[in-house]
């Protein structure tokens, strides 16, 4: 019998989840986020959920080929854009569209001979400063763009720094509107967050990543337990041994926990190898044999413990579900101080995944 650990995935959830994306943005068309190899899920298993989007957002060449091999021939975005000027091959051989970030990616382009115009994201930074033009540089980069035969739709397009938290996209609103003043076309910038709590910048495509997969981009589940999306990924396995212990007894490396009286408590094959976070500490959520219950002591790279205590029924065999449809990966993420997005793409590769629709 192989090791018990499996990452189950419900396609049902997926389409369900882009459902609810769309009574979100009724009027937008939606770029379905898949980089990072679908936030852990497999871009390969995910495609059969979301074969209904519009579009898929990614980053690496790899992922977007892999796509078209599989099939898939509506847009593909490269949500970083092209990283040398020879990759703009790729682009016109798969008929990717790119973003555009920086004035020597236009300069490539100048210089590239595709086999057809090239549709193109042209990045405004409002206000994150990571990637895009400051938007006083916007207007010129656009008319450079659009001089250029190898260039065919132009879109604008900005990322939110905080529409997951009090600050909101105000502030970022304001610097993307004046960068756009004088531009017309489509416009393309909300992310999960924003595409739940900001209408107002929706526009042409919408951006969702992390909502697709059923979890919450301000890393709170109840901010969106009542939204009808629901978590695609059910990390499980089983309880693999069990013991008995006595006040004083300490429990995993260096011995973080110790029993406080006679406590039970079980061992279950998954560990930070699998992509179980680390440094969970000791009462992180964990639900066993259809209880919640919590872990003890350290994370090990195989292995973690967890108290039997209300589930004194529980033994060697019984199911266990570290993060899923009974417990949502956000509640997991913060006791242990991250969030759904990290837990779920780093999903181990040793970990098998099975397809539920
Ligand atoms: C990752 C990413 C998204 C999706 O973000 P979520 O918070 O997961 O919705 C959208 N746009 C860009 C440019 C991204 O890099």
């Amino acid at each position: 019998m192989p090791r018990p650990i499996s990452a189950t995935l419900s396609l049902s959830a997926l389409s369900n989840n882009l459902q609810v994306i769309r009574r979100f943005a009724p009027h937008s068309k939606v770029w379905s986020v898949v980089k990072a190899n679908a936030y852990g899920h497999g871009v390969e298993h995910v495609l059969q959920g979301l074969s209904s989007t519009d579009g898929f957002g990614l980053l690496d060449f790899k992922e977007a080929i892999l796509l078209r091999e599989s099939g898939w021939q509506g847009p593909i975005l490269l949500l970083e854009g092209f990283f040398s000027p020879a990759d703009l091959e790729a682009i016109d051989q798969y008929g990717l569209t790119t973003a555009v970030h920086s004035d020597w990616q236009i300069d490539a382009i100048k210089q590239a001979k595709p086999s057809a115009p090239i549709n193109v994201y042209l990045k405004i930074n409002s206000g994150m400063n990571r990637l895009g033009f400051k938007p006083e540089k916007v207007e010129a980069a656009w008319h450079a763009l659009k001089a250029l035969p190898q260039v065919g739709e132009i879109t604008l397009m900005s990322h939110f720094a905080h529409a997951d938290g009090p600050e909101g996209v105000e502030g970022q609103m304001a610097q993307i509107l004046a960068a756009g003043e004088n531009i017309s076309g489509p416009r393309s910038l909300a992310n999960s967050a924003a595409t739940l709590w900001y209408p107002d910048t929706h526009y042409d495509w919408i951006r969702p990543g992390i909502i697709l997969y059923g979890a919450s981009p301000s890393g709170k589940w109840r901010d969106i337990a009542d939204s009808g999306l629901k978590p695609v990924m059910t990390l499980s396995t089983e309880i693999i041994g069990t013991q008995q212990l006595q006040a004083g007894d300490r429990v995993g490396y260096s011995g973080r926990y110790r029993a406080s009286g006679e406590q039970r408590i079980g061992i279950i094959a998954c560990g930070y190898a699998d992509g179980y976070p680390r440094h969970a500490p000791s009462g992180t959520p964990v639900w066993v044999d259809g209880v919640m219950t919590q872990t003890v002591g350290t994370v090990s790279m195989d292995m973690i413990m967890v108290d039997l205590t209300p589930c004194p029924q529980a033994a060697i065999g019984s199911k266990v579900e570290l993060w899923g449809a009974n417990l949502p990966v956000d509640d997991v993420a913060t006791v242990a101080g991250t969030l759904g997005y990290e837990l779920l793409s780093a999903l181990a590769p040793r970990v098998p995944v099975t397809i539920v629709e």
